[in-house]
């Protein structure tokens, strides 16, 4: 029986082992936390939203970086087969909105379950607490790895799944960087990707905790637009964060500097600037005789409300009736304009993706061996793709490591 060793036990690692052990290699993981999953646990909030109820080409359009390299991982693997994986295996599992899959219990912890379940029944050797150091490379091909007390282990392929460089107390530390990079590979430098952003405003930080659902948002730089979405965000003691925050992080990873980037949020997107003026103009005669900064309470959240009266620029003592018509004007502008400007993102330590990685050029794709070493193998983050929210990014975990799985055996079973 050829053998293979995984270094990485998250949700590439374990996945590859269950596909090439059920497949017949004798399948070693090595992980160098003292369980398995430990991303994996805190995925989608704890739920682990696992995949994305999909056609496959919608898995393609949620790729942000290089969705053309996942072509035969994503035909060969989607997210149809992920769920017929899981629910196979016994995990009932349940679609959400924007298909977002999730386990029925919502719990993270049955998907490592079923995960842990079926490796400890195929055999595979799970060797908890055992970080690799490095790759053992003879004449060009990898022959095993070394871990970090110094003890070498051969095999006749090793597969790198050691995920991005995010939330590194879950082990991801970019240890496959340092490996890849050691035997030729280029590392396209690693960046945050979905990831909340850093505002000037202090006014944000007045607004920490508040969460605004159904609003629009632009980022823009300069006159160009980066994204555009509706939805929910939320105010931090930083800036921004939440689902839209989260997503549009994701189109700045390849900007120069982030000079002039600001992000303009639609308060009242189902109104147009006329019916704005017009709910603002019933208010008003409704509250006429109130304080300007008394009025607005039916049509904005309460914390929001004195930011709003301070960048209006009205005065907010003013008697309601007393308010031109210019200021009510400027007003309904203000509530569909509400410009912030992004002064960075968050440090990649605090990012739910790692952009950049191993330069897929280098990688073979329709087998996922390295082009610069022979019986390398790569699968998940590691690799320089990043998808969007959504499911797609665990997707690209399960995808990767089915297909490096069944190629590490293909390359066995040609040695016979
Ligand atoms: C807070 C958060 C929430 C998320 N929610 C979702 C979600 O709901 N849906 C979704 O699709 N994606 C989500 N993601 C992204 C998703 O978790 C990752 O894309 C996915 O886990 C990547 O899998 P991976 O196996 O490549 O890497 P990881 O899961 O990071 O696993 C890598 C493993 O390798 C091990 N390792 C590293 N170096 C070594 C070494 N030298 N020796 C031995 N072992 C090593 C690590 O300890 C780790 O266990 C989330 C991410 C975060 C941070």
């Amino acid at each position: 029986m050829k053998k293979c060793i995984i270094i990485g036990g998250g949700a590439a690692g374990m996945f590859a082992a269950v596909i090439a052990a059920s497949d017949g290699m004798d399948v070693s993981i090595w992980e160098k936390n003292e369980k398995l999953g430990k991303k994996l646990f805190i995925t989608g909030k704890g739920r682990c939203n696992l995949t994305n109820n999909c056609e496959t080409e919608i898995l393609f359009r949620n790729v942000m970086t290089n969705s053309k390299f996942l072509y035969s991982a994503f035909y060969q693997f989607n997210s149809q087969d992920t769920m017929a994986f899981f629910e196979s295996e016994g995990l009932t599992l349940k679609t959400e909105r924007g298909n977002r899959v999730f386990p029925a219990s919502d719990k993270s912890s049955d998907v490592i379950r079923v995960l842990e379940h079926k490796l400890k029944q195929l055999g595979v050797d799970i060797e908890l607490n055992r970080g690799v150091d490095s790759l053992v490379i003879e004449d060009g091909i990898c022959k095993g790895v070394k871990d970090t007390k110094g003890n070498t282990e051969y095999a006749d392929c090793v597969l790198v799944a050691t995920g991005g460089r995010s939330y590194s107390s879950t082990g991801s530390t970019g240890d496959g960087y340092r490996f890849a990079e050691a035997c030729g590979h280029v590392i396209i430098p690693p960046r945050p990707s979905l990831i909340p952003m850093e505002t000037e405003e202090d006014w944000c930080r007045e607004l920490m905790g508040l969460s605004l659902k159904n609003v629009s948002v632009v980022l823009k730089q300069g006159k160009k637009k980066l994204y555009e979405d509706f939805g929910e965000m939320l105010f931090t003691h930083f800036g921004v964060s939440g689902p839209l925050i989260l997503s549009g992080s994701a189109y700045c990873g390849k900007l120069k500097d982030f000079k002039n980037l600001i992000l303009t949020i639609d308060l009242k997107p189902a109104l147009s600037a006329e019916q704005i003026d017009h709910r603002l103009l019933r208010i008003f005669e409704d509250n006429m005789n109130k304080q300007f900064r008394n009025s607005l309470s039916g049509l904005l959240p309460n914390k929001l409300i004195p930011v709003i009266i301070q960048l209006s620029g009205i005065d907010p003592y003013k008697q309601v009736n007393l308010v031109s018509k210019e200021e009510r004007i400027k007003l309904g502008w203000l509530l569909k304009h509400l410009d912030i400007h992004i002064r960075g993102l968050r440090n990649i330590e605090e990012a739910i993706i790692t952009g950049g990685g191993i330069r897929v050029k280098d990688v073979n794709p329709s087998t996922l061996e390295s082009k610069c070493v022979k019986n390398l193998y790569f699968a998940g983050e590691v690799l320089d793709v990043d998808a969007l929210t959504g499911g797609f990014n665990l997707q690209i975990a399960w995808s990767t490591a089915w297909l490096a799985a069944k190629n590490m055996l293909e390359v066995v079973e040609d040695e016979f």
